[in-house]
Parts: C-alpha cells; sequence; structure tokens
C-alpha cells in the first residue's frame, strides 16, 4: 500500500531567512505616505515572529522619530529596531577612539544623539581638538559648519560621513543632499572620508549586529545604495519595485549590484521566491518564459497582471545579465514593451 501523495505548501521567501532588514524611502514609505501593501505586509512578518530592523542612510532624524513615523503609518515598531548612518558612524568612532573622545558634530539632531548614545563628546569648534569629525545632514547647516570641519580635518582629524547621498528628494523637487557638502568639505581637504552609509559596509554591519542576525535579507529599492550593499557585505537581497529604481536600472545592474529576489513589494517576502529555471536560451519563472534569439530577447506570451509582469521581467533580467557576463550585445526591447503592468 502506498501513501497518499501529499503536497507540502511552497515555503515563503521570508523562510528562508532569519531576519529581514528593511531600506525605508520607497520600501516602507514614500515620504509622508505608506507604500501600498507595506504596514500589511510588515506586520504579518512581525506576527511570524521574523525580526526585523529599518536601515536608514538619513542621519537627521533620531530613530525614535523614524519609529514614530512609521508608527503613525500603522506600522509596529520600536526605537530600537530602527538603525540610522548616524549610530553607524558613532559605533565607528567609539570603537576608533573609544567613548569620551572629541569628536566634532556637523549635523541636526539625528547625529548629536548618535553620538551621546555612544557616549561621545560633540564639539562644534575645530580649536576644541576633536579626535575625529561627524559630518551628516542637518537643516541649519552654514558655511562655518564646513570651515570649522575642513580645518580640524587638516589638523589630523579622523573624518566619518554618514553617508554620500548626492541628492536628496522632497515633495517640491530634488536638493543637494549630504554627498553634496562632503564634496564641499572635499575641495579644501586632502583626504577622503570613511563612509558609514549604505552602500558601504558599517551601516549593513551595525543591523546585523544588532538583531544578532545570521543570514538576513535586505529589501531595498536602489541598486547602487540598497543592493550594491548587500553585495558588499555577502547579504542576500529583495530588489523591490515601489521605489526609486525599475526594469531599466535591473537591467543595466553590473555583478556589483545584482538582488537576489525582486518582488513588487516588501509583501513579496511573504510569497513562495521566483525560482528561474533555463533550457539553453530559454528561462521561464512561474508562469511567464522569456526566449533569447537572433539578438533580441522577446516574451511568449503578454503577462496579465502585474505579478506576472515581475515573473517576465526577471525572466528577462537573466538573459540580460548573462548576455552581458558574455559581452554580447543583446536587445531585451520586444519583451520590455510588453511589461506594462509593471509600476
Ligand atoms: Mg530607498
Amino acid at each position: 500500500m502506498t501513501a497518499n501523495p501529499t503536497t507540502a505548501p511552497a515555503a515563503l521567501l521570508v523562510d528562508g531567512y532569519d531576519a529581514a532588514l528593511f531600506d525605508l524611502d520607497g520600501v516602507v514609505y514614500l515620504g509622508p505616505i505608506a507604500v501600498p501593501h507595506a504596514a500589511v505586509g510588515i506586520n504579518a512578518l512581525r506576527r511570524r515572529g521574523v525580526r526585523m530592523g529599518f536601515v536608514t542612510n538619513n542621519a537627521a532624524r533620531p530613530p525614535a522619530a523614524v519609529a514614530e513615523h512609521l508608527v503613525e503609518l500603522g506600522i509596529s515598531c520600536t526605537d530600537s529596531d530602527v538603525v540610522t548612518s548616524a549610530q553607524a558612524a558613532a559605533r565607528l568612532l567609539v570603537d576608533r577612539f573609544g567613548s569620551g573622545a572629541k569628536v566634532l558634530m556637523i549635523g541636526g539632531a539625528g547625529v548629536v544623539e548618535a553620538l551621546q548614545e555612544a557616549g561621545l563628546v560633540g564639539v562644534r569648534s575645530a580649536d576644541d581638538n576633536p579626535a575625529a569629525v561627524i559630518q551628516g545632514w542637518g537643516k541649519d547647516l552654514a558655511w562655518e559648519h564646513l570651515n570649522e570641519a575642513a580645518i580640524a580635518i587638516q589638523r589630523g582629524a579622523y573624518w566619518v560621513a554618514t553617508n554620500t547621498d548626492t541628492t536628496r528628494p522632497t515633495d517640491r523637487g530634488i536638493v543637494p543632499g549630504n554627498g553634496a557638502a562632503v564634496t564641499a568639505v572635499r575641495t579644501a581637504v586632502d583626504v577622503d572620508p570613511e563612509v558609514a552609509g549604505k552602500p558601504y559596509r558599517p551601516l549593513m554591519e551595525e543591523t546585523v549586529h544588532r538583531l544578532g542576525a545570521r543570514h538576513p535579507i535586505f529589501v531595498g529599492d536602489r541598486l547602487d545604495t540598497d543592493i550594491a550593499g548587500a553585495v558588499t557585505v555577502g547579504m542576500d537581497s529583495l530588489f523591490v519595485l515601489s521605489g526609486a529604481h525599475g526594469a531599466a536600472e535591473l537591467l543595466a545592474a553590473g555583478d556589483d549590484c545584482r538582488p537576489t529576489h525582486i518582488g513588487l513589494h516588501l509583501g513579496a517576502l511573504l510569497n513562495p521566491p521566483r525560482e528561474v529555471s533555463w533550457l539553453v536560451n530559454r528561462v521561464t519563472c512561474n508562469t511567464m518564459a522569456a526566449v533569447a534569439a537572433h539578438g533580441q530577447i522577446r516574451l511568449e506570451r503578454k503577462p496579465a497582471d502585474a505579478e506576472e509582469a515581475v515573473d517576465a521581467l526577471w525572466a528577462v533580467t537573466q538573459l540580460v545579465w548573462q548576455a552581458r557576463d558574455r559581452r554580447c550585445l543583446i536587445d531585451p526591447s520586444p519583451a520590455v514593451e510588453l511589461l506594462t503592468a509593471l509600476p
């Protein structure tokens, strides 16, 4: 007698990891509003017992302010779930110089609080002989602050930038970010700063350390910071199409910023992972298939909805990346033109 055949439920993407780390803008919220499905998804993950961290390059706001914003959006969150680039920079400085070291502070409340929390002594003048300079974004930045930083660095102070994002999105348009102010200081000194934020290691490592995670997944909307940061520290990643980057950036990604998984939004963690299978020049992902022939990539049919469009994009992406790695020219536009259901 044989046992009845049983079908085990497909494992969810998140089941392969012991923690989920989220970038914020473009993944959890878009400025003041929540990304659709984000709050429901995060709360469902919380109920499953998934450990979570919210990871931001934004050094301006202290963790409590970020957590308050998340709670307003309906996401259950405490201050200690939030890790900022200012905290990662402060950790780096305390590891190097010990608590009680004097640090010249450039930036707002996020920087000031991170230094205090780490036991460092913030000063405002190069004449206070700081061991280091920490430079993060603050709304009251003035030339005199940049001058003090430049003078302290020329006198030998160690220079850490919270992040080097060159621009910052606002509801009125793109404005200069902390990276622009870092570049201004750089024109006057002969060294480069150590950078704490994504895509560099300190922020990613601080988050992993705090969560005690061994095999986390990073969820991000930018390939050049989030996914590149995950690649730098050897972490798996989920690239979501709810924010800054889309299909064009994914297809153009070099091997230093290729995600492990893709999804429409962070709710993809609660679906089975998208598996691909190859048969020579044909790649399938779920019910969608892409074929490379005669220098072009085509889909076998048009996706019926957004999830199928992501399946199709993932299949097309495999063919494009393989062609690029083999230095072959391939035109994905016949397939990409059918991905109209993507956000
Ligand atoms: Mg983002």
